[in-house]
């Protein structure tokens, strides 16, 4: 059977089709579905890759990316992140997206396993199963803050585990993890020589506490580093995200895989991305976070029940009885567009994101108490 015949559409992007659909039928709709920032990109940087089309550079690039944007990354991760990669061992790819689509093709043979953490986002289980993998997906517990345990990690772990997956923050959740639960998942991959790949594209984005690296924690030769500027510095569409990794065997498979696929990312968007290293994403995060801590009142006020969320810029909370059901009611009775627990493999859970002005949080989350009241 082909892989393609496992997956079904991105649910997300379904429900945010049906919400764009209303809204197009003039309906007032709050949507709380995306999962972008609803910031413009800085313009600086839009500036950059204006100049890189008059100066010319519209043709092919070295399909890695260019040596100025593997060199301006490199410096960024070590300065901005403490994450320490040389030009040689970034390949620059369409997104985040496709930067773990590389990762997993690189080092999935037939069969071979990822675990995964559910909650979690929409597209790694799809990904895993279109590289001929498979997904494991270990169900972590709102009361454990959906973190997973020692024993559940481990009780997953078979001899056909070629890698873990974290994503910290986390889409859904908002969720991070503290040290103690990336050193146990770093612990368990280097004892038993499984790769990490660590998605950590929304590792600006952190309103409470601090976003800790997988870098450093798990085995150079096992880690696969995954980052994008699509939420760091609102540029989802320009497609720039990256692998980095030490392992020159995984780096060079990766390489082939970016070539072959799709070449160089859009040449333009690699010139605008130098600059993105270069700028200041503090004013956008402030902004999310007044966000937050807005949707957070309300959320208390309701009595949701749900993880403070630490980054990203997700609130996801538990409901009572079909969460599906319930984000089709919600939509059609009052206009509010949110995505199901389901999506992210945790039925009986909604995702609202807070990528949105106070004001749309504010009538979004005013409907949503009107809609649980006439629930109860
Ligand atoms: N990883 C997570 C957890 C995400 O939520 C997303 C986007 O929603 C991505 C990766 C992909 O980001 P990009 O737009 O850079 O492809």
């Amino acid at each position: 059977m082909h892989p393609t015949e496992c997956i079904a559409p991105s649910k997300t992007l379904e429900i945010d089709a049906l919400a764009k659909k209303l809204l197009s039928e003039g309906k007032d709709v709050i949507n709380f579905t995306v999962g972008e920032p609803d910031f413009p990109t800085p313009k600086n940087i839009v500036d950059k890759a204006i100049e890189a089309l008059q100066k010319g550079f519209t043709k092919y690039t070295d399909s890695n990316g260019i040596p100025q944007l593997r060199e301006a990354i490199s410096k960024y991760l070590k300065e901005k992140k403490g994450v320490s990669y040389s030009p040689d061992e970034i390949v620059v790819s369409n997104g985040g997206k496709q930067a773990l689509f590389n990762a997993f093709s690189a080092i999935l043979e037939e069969n071979d396993e990822v675990v995964m953490f559910a909650p979690l986002w929409v597209s790694y289980v799809p990904q895993v199963l279109l590289a001929r993998g498979k997904p494991v997906i270990v169900r972590t517990r709102f009361e454990n803050g959906f973190v997973p345990t020692k024993e559940e990690i481990i009780s997953h772990i078979t001899e056909r585990t070629k890698a873990i997956l974290v994503n910290s923050p986390n889409n859904p959740t908002g969720g991070i993890y503290d040290k103690e639960t990336l050193e146990l998942i770093a612990t368990i991959a280097n004892e038993r020589n499984i790769f990490v790949i660590s998605d950590e594209v929304y590792d600006d984005l952190v309103y409470e506490g601090k976003h800790i690296s997988m870098y450093g924690l798990v085995k150079d030769e096992l880690l696969i580093y995954v980052n994008a500027f699509s939420k760091s510095h609102a540029m989802t569409g320009w497609r720039v995200g990256y692998t980095a990794t030490k392992n020159k065997e995984i780096k060079k498979r990766i390489s082939k895989i970016q070539s072959h696929v799709s070449s160089n990312i859009n040449t333009p968007a690699q010139y605008a991305a130098i600059e993105a290293c270069n700028t200041d994403n503090a004013p956008m995060i402030e902004e999310f976070k007044k966000r937050r801590e807005v949707i957070l009142k309300f959320a208390k006020d309701y009595g949701l029940k749900f993880v403070e969320p630490k980054g990203a810029f997700y609130l996801f909370f538990k409901v009572n009885g079909s969460d599906e059901e319930f984000c089709k009611q919600l939509l059609s009775e009052k206009l509010v567009a949110t995505v199901p627990g389901s999506a992210f493999e945790m039925p009986g859970f909604v995702r609202i994101s807070f990528a949105t002005s106070v004001e749309k949080i504010e009538e979004g989350m005013r409907r949503l108490g009107e809609f649980i009241k006439q629930q109860e």
